[in-house]
């Protein structure tokens, strides 16, 4: 049976027949100016493959004049994902811009943390990538690093942002955590394109990744009645990789989806 066909049965049916539609999810996304002097809505097409090879329907989430529209939005869809991009708002975790600090994108800013404010209210499960940690973290009150080769000596180099789908750095997750569960390993090897990571982590959240130099690289909710995984390198780059493991992540987030 298509799945047009499946939509078009009554719920109450569908469910009985054991026939489930696709699950949507809330996909944030940027505005810029940087093409043709336009302002347009963008997301790397690498989120809309990964999550649909997971089964999911993504719905592509714009930055909003309005950020209060992000709780209509996030009770029509059963999860959220929270895309890379710009640095966040420095000010909002109460710092003055480091050098290195990419200019804000407050829209952006205050939509995310607005659909993160929604998710957790009705209980959505959230899947963040790089940005989304950091957003995450904010969102609940933790800090970041402005500049990680600034402010943490001896770093790794995590900004590889010439080799999107190479495996830059090793990580060390928590056997037994969400994301070591999700991807079947406890040290896997990541794509790793960002300058920023959280510092102070929020209440509510706990470190289950990190790179060999102590950077947070994978954070999850500390209990279990709000699903969240955040990691800080870029799995949906990976969907064609070799290795499981990025896809797991996205699978998981499917499985649970589809539970509630
Ligand atoms: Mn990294």
């Amino acid at each position: 049976m298509s799945s047009t066909l499946v939509n078009e049965i009554p719920d109450s049916k569908r469910s009985r027949l054991g026939l489930r539609v696709a699950p949507a999810v809330a996909v944030s996304s940027t505005a810029d100016s940087t093409l043709g002097g336009a302002h347009r809505v963008r997301l790397n097409s690498a989120y809309i493959i990964a999550l649909e090879s997971a089964g999911l329907v993504p719905v592509v989430v714009p930055p909003l004049s309005r950020p209060e529209a992000a709780r209509s939005i996030v009770s029509r869809v059963e999860g959220i994902v929270l895309t890379g991009g710009e640095d966040v708002d420095p000010a909002l975790y109460g710092q003055a811009r480091h050098e290195k600090g990419g200019e804000p994108n407050r829209d952006r800013d205050d939509t995310e943390i607005a659909l993160i404010a929604a998710a957790r209210h009705m209980h959505r499960p959230v899947l963040a990538i790089c940005r989304g940690p950091q957003i995450l973290n904010v969102a609940l009150g933790g800090t970041l690093y402005q500049d990680i080769s600034s402010d943490v000596p001896g770093s790794l180099v995590h900004d590889a942002a010439d080799r999107r789908t190479s495996r830059v750095h090793d990580v060390e997750i928590e056997p037994g955590s969400r994301i070591g569960r999700a991807m079947g390993a406890t040290r896997i090897s990541v794509n790793s394109l960002h300058h920023q990571s959280a510092r102070d982590v929020a209440p509510g959240l706990r470190v289950t990744a990190r790179a060999p130099d102590g950077i947070i690289e994978g954070l999850e909710s500390d209990t279990d009645g709000w699903w969240v995984i955040a990691v800080q390198w870029h799995p949906e780059e990976m969907n064609d990789s070799p290795e499981s493991w990025d896809r797991g992540l996205f699978r998981a987030f499917a499985d649970r989806l589809a539970e509630v």
